[in-house]
């Protein structure tokens, strides 16, 4: 199958310990996603089916992605990821089709774990205008639920989507059999934070009066994509200074830069 606008990793590096501060969620991870790849003759001896779809919603750049490919790292799966909004984009009329493609790949290519992000590009509420735009979207959501309803789960593919924006999901994708788990994944508080910044700064030359609780402090509002973002920003700083280490007051200076801008954006956008 050609399917390009899609990621195919056949074994992703990602681990568990490359995410910071979602203990709980890697917990729920693990329960459902990653037991019926490993176990489904638990589901099968209690004779009810394996959970099919868990949704993972949250803030942008909080570590959904990073979630899946851990799922799928630690399952020996192969990890095929779609962008449901540059799918509706990119393929014209052609959704639908894709849909299957990536089902029928992904038992190809079994055990796999399918995660479609953005899924509210194809999932949202049913809109009472319908422009052949809609209608291309809705097309595109029925053959996603039509794969969802077909496919019997026999605990070799898993399906993962992702959303900023559960509120606006058609309810029909929620529907038990389909994406009946929901995994909270919020902004990192103070304690996440630390945790993000250990993991982005572990391989980094620190000078030694830097103190990632103060930064964590001081990082309020930033999410994991944003604190990776300040650690290479902060590393930029001491390399135009020709400083080999890394200062507080570079993380500082990162942080102001980096979320200005985050603003600026969000500003453009509105
Ligand atoms: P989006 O909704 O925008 O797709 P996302 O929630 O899927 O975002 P990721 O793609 O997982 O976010 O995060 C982007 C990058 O930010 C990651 O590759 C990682 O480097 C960093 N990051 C985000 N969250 C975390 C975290 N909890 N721990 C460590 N790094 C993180």
């Amino acid at each position: 199958a050609d399917v390009s606008g899609m990621e195919i990793d056949e074994k992703p590096a990602v681990s568990y310990d490359t995410i910071g501060g979602l203990e709980d969620q890697i917990l729920e991870v693990k329960e459902t996603v990653e037991l019926s790849l490993k176990r489904p003759e638990l589901f099968e001896k209690v004779g009810i089916e394996p959970p099919k779809g868990v949704l993972l919603y949250g803030p942008p750049g909080t570590g959904k992605t990073l979630l899946a490919k851990a799922a799928a790292h630690e399952t020996n799966s192969t990890f095929i990821k779609i962008v449901a909004s540059e799918f509706v984009k990119k393929y014209i009329g052609e959704g639908a089709r894709l849909v299957r493609e990536v089902f029928e790949l992904a038992k190809e290519k079994a055990p796999s774990i399918i995660f479609i992000d953005e899924i509210d590009a194809v999932a949202a509420k049913r809109l009472k205008s319908s422009t052949s735009g809609d209608r291309e979207v809705q097309r595109t959501l029925m053959q996603l639920l039509a794969e969802l309803d077909g496919f019997e789960n026999r605990g070799d593919i898993g399906i993962i989507g992702a959303t900023n924006r559960p509120d606006i999901l058609d309810p029909a994708l929620l529907r038990p059999g389909r994406f009946d788990r929901f995994i909270e994944v919020p902004s990192p508080n103070e304690d996440g934070r630390r945790e993000i910044l250990k993991i982005h700064t572990s391989k980094m030359s620190l000078d030694k009066n830097v103190d990632l609780d103060i930064i964590a402090n001081l990082t309020e509002g930033a999410s994991g994509a944003d604190l990776k973002a300040i650690c290479t920003e902060a590393g930029m700083f001491a390399i135009r200074e020709e400083r080999i280490e890394v200062t507080e007051v570079d993380f500082i200076d990162a942080f102001d830069k980096i979320m200005v801008y985050d603003h600026e954006e969000e500003f453009k956008k509105e």
